[in-house]
């Protein structure tokens, strides 16, 4: 299957639409076009192609590569453990290697982070933005948070976004490209070396700039590279993924037996309302949503969260509150309230607290669970839905 020099990344296509891709550890041949195929390099393609990216491999695929260069296989787990245990990236410090492959290792993976352009740290050191360039010159943005409740690291899923919610600062931009998983896990990587903040337990959230589930493949993959023991070992109860509602990758998402937290951004609650605001609704209707998030609920035992951005004058009213609790009625679901953080050069505005309030007393009563997050990071343009948002 292998043919020479292709272990460049190429820009990989949008695949909004809902593509078979195989569970990932059963298949131990991507086919070649698919998407989540990582091209092993044959001897004659070393010179000149980089290095496949370390963190876009499989524990098995790294085993693989290292036997085709005339290693042990065994010592895939060695690098691993150096890498997402020990946090030691240079080849030259894995002392159990043998000499000969740390002399050789870096031309057969490569360690290479997403570099950061920018690092913005809040005030009180409890959210750090990252601006990151990727190999390409394209730039993506990261956020690591601190809380009481632990660590969360917020990932982009794509340089831009096509899905065009008037509000968001991401989706002004347009989809520039999809993330490979290695930039997907890269992102984590970096946050984690730059913020030294020890939480075993941290959260991972598809928060970032992106829609997740239109670059499915890419996305699971990560997750699965994140989730594997061998590696960071990060549980599926602690990655949530953040959707505006694509259905039929809801409905395959709930096919991968991995009971990951799944938010819905669902922000109006009648489809006339929502269409305005998430152009994706004039192709996916809120009860055809919400019945695939019933549907993931029932399959995944997890609740899912339905996100709600409150624009004042817009979607705020009792009106609007009444609604939103008959739909999280549908289906075991906590809501998420988020007060709009403002974007430079769009003209909506975040409802006063007051507002805010009175939507909560309007929705408790009626829904399942509710909560309000005031975005931490709003001073360094880390807060939801700000990432991509030139300073204004
Ligand atoms: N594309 C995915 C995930 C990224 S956005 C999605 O839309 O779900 C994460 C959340 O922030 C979404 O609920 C999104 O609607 C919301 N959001 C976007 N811009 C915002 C802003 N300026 N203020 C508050 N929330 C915003
Ligand atoms: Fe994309 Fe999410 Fe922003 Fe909509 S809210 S444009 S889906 S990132």
């Amino acid at each position: 299957m292998e043919t020479l020099g292709e272990t460049t990344p190429g820009p990989i296509p949008a695949d909004a639409a809902p593509a078979p891709v195989p569970d990932r550890p059963e298949a131990s041949e991507p086919p070649p076009d698919s998407p989540e195929a990582t091209p092993l390099p044959g001897p004659r393609s070393r010179a000149a192609t980089r290095p496949p990216s370390f963190y876009g491999l499989f524990p098995d695929e790294l085993e693989a590569l290292l036997e085709s260069r005339g290693h042990e296989r065994f010592r895939a787990r060695q690098i691993l453990d150096w890498v997402y245990h020990k946090r030691v990236r240079e080849p030259a410090l894995m002392s159990n290697l043998s000499r000969a492959l740390r002399d050789e290792l870096s031309t057969i993976v490569s360690f290479d982070l997403p570099e950061p352009a920018e690092i913005r740290v809040s005030p009180g050191n409890d959210a750090v933005k990252f601006v990151l360039r990727l190999n390409d010159g394209s730039r993506i943005e990261s956020v690591a948070m601190r809380s009481r409740r632990g660590v969360t690291l917020c990932v982009s899923s794509q340089a831009g976004c096509g899905m065009g919610c008037v509000f968001c600062a991401t989706g002004q931009m347009g989809l520039v490209r999809n993330l490979r998983a290695e930039e997907i896990v890269g992102q984590i990587e970096r946050m984690l070396d730059a913020t030294d903040w020890q939480d075993p337990g941290f959260h991972l959230v598809f928060m970032g700039m992106g829609e997740p589930l239109a670059n499915y493949a890419q996305v699971l993959r990560a997750i699965r590279i994140l989730h594997d023991p061998a590696g960071l070992s990060i549980g599926a109860r602690r990655i949530t993924v953040s959707t505006v509602g694509l259905v039929p990758q809801i409905e395959r998402l709930a096919r991968e037996g991995l009971p990951l937290g799944l938010a819905i951004s669902l922000h109006a609650s009648t489809d006339e309302k929502r269409g305005q605001i998430v152009p994706l609704n004039r192709r996916y209707s809120l009860d055809s949503i919400l019945s695939a998030a019933r549907d993931y609920a029932e399959k995944t035992g997890r609740r899912v969260t339905l996100e709600y951005t409150l624009l004042a004058g817009v979607n705020d009213s009792r009106e609007d509150a009444f609604g939103l609790a008959a739909w999280a009625r549908r289906l075991p679901s906590k809501i998420n309230l988020i007060p709009y953080n403002p974007v430079p050069g769009l003209p909506w505005k975040r409802p006063d607290e007051e507002t805010v309030n009175r939507f909560v007393e309007w929705l408790a009563p009626r829904a399942p669970s509710v909560t309000v997050r005031w975005s931490q990071g709003g001073e360094i343009g880390a807060a939801c839905g700000q990432l991509g948002a030139r300073p204004s």
